[in-house]
């Protein structure tokens, strides 16, 4: 391990812009207290610190107020859409607000997008190399399904993904995913699928070609 010395990491950041040194409209952005609340598709209705309530459409890079529509300005409330967007504070055009099915963190996902909604730490996809966390062998995700540990009954022992003796220590939460043995999975047609709580498997970088 190497220990980076603190006296030699001195440079210093500021995490927001200096909003002195600022054009006024991006500076007022910043700091001045507006609500944004996602309307669906692109646009997004921001409520100033004035108390008025304007239509910012970022699909023709339009809002509704004086400052826009007169002056044709790039008017704070889009800068501030803009922003709360590139912080994650709300969802970008075509996203909504989701907790995450794995780890329950708020996540973006694409509006109308089937269940499960999993955030990016969590995503398996199908092909996705994983290690099994009691095995430490590897599989390949076949599916991600929506179905909780202790909903998914196992054909084979007519139990439950939950009851399975090997899953004791894993919420019974759980969606399940399925997945084969990576030594199986070469294997055609059909390599036999295993069912598995999500938080058993292990993410890697790997992916199957195929
Ligand atoms: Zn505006
Ligand atoms: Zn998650």
């Amino acid at each position: 391990m190497t220990l980076i010395d603190p006296a030699a990491d001195s440079e210093r950041t500021a995490l927001a812009p200096d909003s002195s040194r600022l054009p006024s409209r991006a500076a007022r952005a910043w700091t001045e207290r507006m609500a944004v609340r996602p309307r669906g598709n692109s646009t997004y209705a921001v409520t100033s610190e004035s108390g008025h309530t304007y239509l910012v459409d970022l699909a023709d890079h339009s809002c509704s107020c004086p400052d826009h529509q007169i002056r044709g300005e790039q008017c704070k409330h889009l800068r501030r859409v803009a922003i709360e967007i590139t912080t994650r504070r709300v969802p970008p055009p075509g996203h909504q607000r989701a907790r995450c099915d794995a780890c329950g963190e708020v996540t973006f996902v694409p509006t109308g997008a089937d269940p499960p909604h999993l955030c990016e730490r969590c995503r398996l996809a199908p092909g996705d190399v994983v290690r099994d966390r009691e095995t430490g062998k590897r599989l390949v995700v076949a599916a991600v399904t929506n179905d909780h540990a202790d909903e998914y009954v196992i054909a084979a022992t007519g139990r439950t993904v939950a009851d399975h003796e090997t899953n004791g220590g894993y919420p019974a939460a759980d969606i399940v995913v399925e997945a084969t043995y990576l030594t199986d999975a070469a294997r055609r047609p059909d390599p036999k699928r295993y069912a598995f709580p999500h938080s058993r498997l292990a993410k890697t970088d790997e992916q199957l070609v195929v």
